[in-house]
């Protein structure tokens, strides 16, 4: 029987402390998660993470190791950005139970969950790779959990919600975030062309039309919809000089 831990990755960025990325392990494994991601870690393979992940070294040892995070996002469908800061420009937010729901009710969805640097968190260009934005309610001041306990905390909050049994949802699912990220570049590269964006100042304008994008959920078909009329901008200003 496949559960919803089949298809959650837990991707850890730039992880400094290999003792985290082996708490985070035990973590993940006390709750039946076992699928992990690493993002460019300082250290890793390192005998602190052995040490600190405990009973859980076979999630270490089916750790993935990653050079960035497009590729750590391969192949997703959803991806939740874990950070405790609220930023300039609000990206759409779930509490970790609605990340859980919706999560369980994506019957057939890939899922990510991103998790930041211990020093610095996630930088804005990471979280707007992600479509939601999931904070731990907290201490207001002192709302900065330590990375394997915010891990806990998703993966029981998963726990709970697959125990629960949502009903699925018949939902056709979006385009994988790879699909999404190469429309991104072509969108950017024509509103350039068209001088609508000057790249010396770009401001952010980017980031509210990736944000606008990305909450639209489209799917493959309306990905090469859009990418087609893209081309079509191009071709037709070829033509015209
Ligand atoms: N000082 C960092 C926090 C790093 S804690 C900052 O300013 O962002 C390491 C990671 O744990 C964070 O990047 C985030 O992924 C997760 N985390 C810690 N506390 C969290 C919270 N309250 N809500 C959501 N994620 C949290």
């Amino acid at each position: 029987m496949t559960t919803i831990f089949d298809r959650i990755r837990i991707v850890l960025i730039a992880t400094s402390h290999p003792g985290n990325i082996g708490a985070a392990a035990r973590a993940m494994k006390t709750m039946g998660c076992k699928r992990l991601v690493l993002v460019s870690p300082k250290s890793y393979p390192d005998a602190d993470a052995t040490a600190r992940a405990s009973g859980a070294d076979d999630v270490l040892a089916n750790a993935i190791v990653c050079e960035n995070l497009e590729q750590a996002l391969s192949g997703c469908h959803y991806v939740f950005g874990l950070s405790a800061r609220q930023r300039t420009i609000p990206w759409p937010q779930m509490s970790p139970r609605e990340c859980a729901r919706y999560a369980a009710e994506q019957d057939s969805a890939e899922i990510a969950l991103v998790f930041g640097r211990e020093h610095s968190g996630l930088t804005n260009d990471e979280l707007e790779a992600c479509h939601y934005h999931v904070q731990i309610d907290a201490n207001p001041d002192y709302a900065s959990l330590n990375l394997a306990a915010a891990v806990q905390i998703l993966c029981y909050e998963m726990r709970m919600a697959s125990l629960e049994q949502v009903a699925p949802k018949d939902n056709s699912l979006p385009a994988p975030v790879d699909e999404l990220e190469r429309f991104f570049v072509h969108l950017e590269q024509v509103i350039v062309e068209v001088e609508f964006l000057n790249p010396e100042q770009p401001g952010y304008i980017m980031r509210r039309l990736r944000r606008l994008y990305t909450k639209a959920q489209p799917d493959k078909q309306d990905i090469n919809i859009l990418r087609g009329v893209l081309s079509a901008v191009q071709r037709g200003r070829r033509n015209n000089t």
